[in-house]
């Protein structure tokens, strides 16, 4: 464990329930914050459900799933999160989303605890700038599904002092995950390079070189990769998908950047993958089906 004890997280998403569960597994008190009491429940239900299949997977015992879920909580209540030595923002990949749950968090929250973002792509001195305590603000960047992957990248701010990051890291450290340490430029490490690779998956599309079977396909068998990019893409999440493309493109002024316009449009479609049924793969049956 780390100097922390009490985790609160902003948003119940595919994010959040994955950080809030690996906390609470390595015996922190968490709080998860979102917009309304029925989010907080069918978050509760998707850590539950993970849990559980650790169980079923030999990861941990049903002794410890039972102790993990008592340690989180969850309400649709901000004033819930002042209790917390560090908040993990994992709201929606939009700047303007995330500066408003900072003006409304940091209020709340104790003067000495640490603000930290999940985002995947935005500037965290940008953020920073945008709460009461630069200082102790920075990014703590999981990989989905949290659970799983071993990989965490920190990112200081201009202003991140020395404790706020050494704090990060022995937490990440408590969490048995592996960190790395990114420069604060725009997508930084990991992004910088898969999501270009997803962006360009959706160009050989759009131009028709190739099916969404294809191509996944393609990627899977020729460069080994474990899962195909229209098939990694519908996991992240498209609408996250374009957040990143559109900071690439904006941050770094390189065409090379430009998100797909099919990427665009599966997200004016409300086709943004697994989390709303349906993306590059149909989920809504037995097997996930192409949409094109
Ligand atoms: P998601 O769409 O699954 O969840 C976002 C959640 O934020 C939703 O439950 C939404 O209700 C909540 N939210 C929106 N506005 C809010 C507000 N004002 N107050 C409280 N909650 C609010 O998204 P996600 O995939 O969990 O992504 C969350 C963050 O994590 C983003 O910054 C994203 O870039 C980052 N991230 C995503 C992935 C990925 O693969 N999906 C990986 C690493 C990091």
């Amino acid at each position: 464990m780390s100097a922390l004890k009490t985790i609160g997280i902003v948003g119940a998403g595919q994010m959040g329930c994955g950080i809030a569960h690996v906390s609470a597994a390595a015996g922190y008190k968490v709080h998860i914050y979102d917009l309304s009491q029925d989010r907080i429940e069918s978050g509760l239900a998707t850590i539950n459900g993970n849990l559980a299949k650790q169980v079923t997977n030999g990861k941990m015992t049903e002794e410890e799933r039972k102790t993990a879920l008592s340690l989180i909580t969850g309400s649709a209540n901000l004033n819930d999160l002042a209790p917390s030595d560090l908040v993990i923002e994992a709201a929606t990949e939009e700047e303007a989303v995330k500066r408003k749950i900072y003006a409304q968090v940091c209020p709340v929250l104790k003067p000495e605890a640490l603000l930290a973002t999940n985002t995947s792509s935005l500037s965290i001195t940008r953020l920073a700038s945008a709460t009461d305590r630069p200082e102790h603000f920075m990014g703590i960047h999981f990989m989905n599904p949290v659970p799983v992957m071993k990989l965490v990248e920190l990112v200081r701010g201009i202003a991140t002092d020395e404790k706020t990051f050494s704090t990060a890291k022995a937490f990440v450290a408590s969490l048995e995950k592996t960190v790395t340490v990114a420069e604060d430029f725009p997508a930084f490490i990991v992004n910088r390079i898969l999501l270009p690779m997803i962006n360009e998956a959706i160009y050989t599309l759009y131009e028709g070189v190739g099916t969404v079977d294809a191509i996944d396909t393609a990627m899977k068998l020729g460069a080994n990769h474990p899962m195909g990019p229209l098939q990694l893409a519908d996991f992240i999440g498209l609408d996250t998908c374009l957040s990143i493309m559109q900071v690439l493109h904006d941050g770094l002024a390189d065409s090379k950047y430009r998100p797909c316009p099919l990427l665009v449009k599966y997200v004016e479609a409300g086709w943004l993958g697994r989390k709303s049924g349906r993306g590059f793969y149909d989920y809504r049956g037995e097997v996930p089906v192409p949409t094109r």
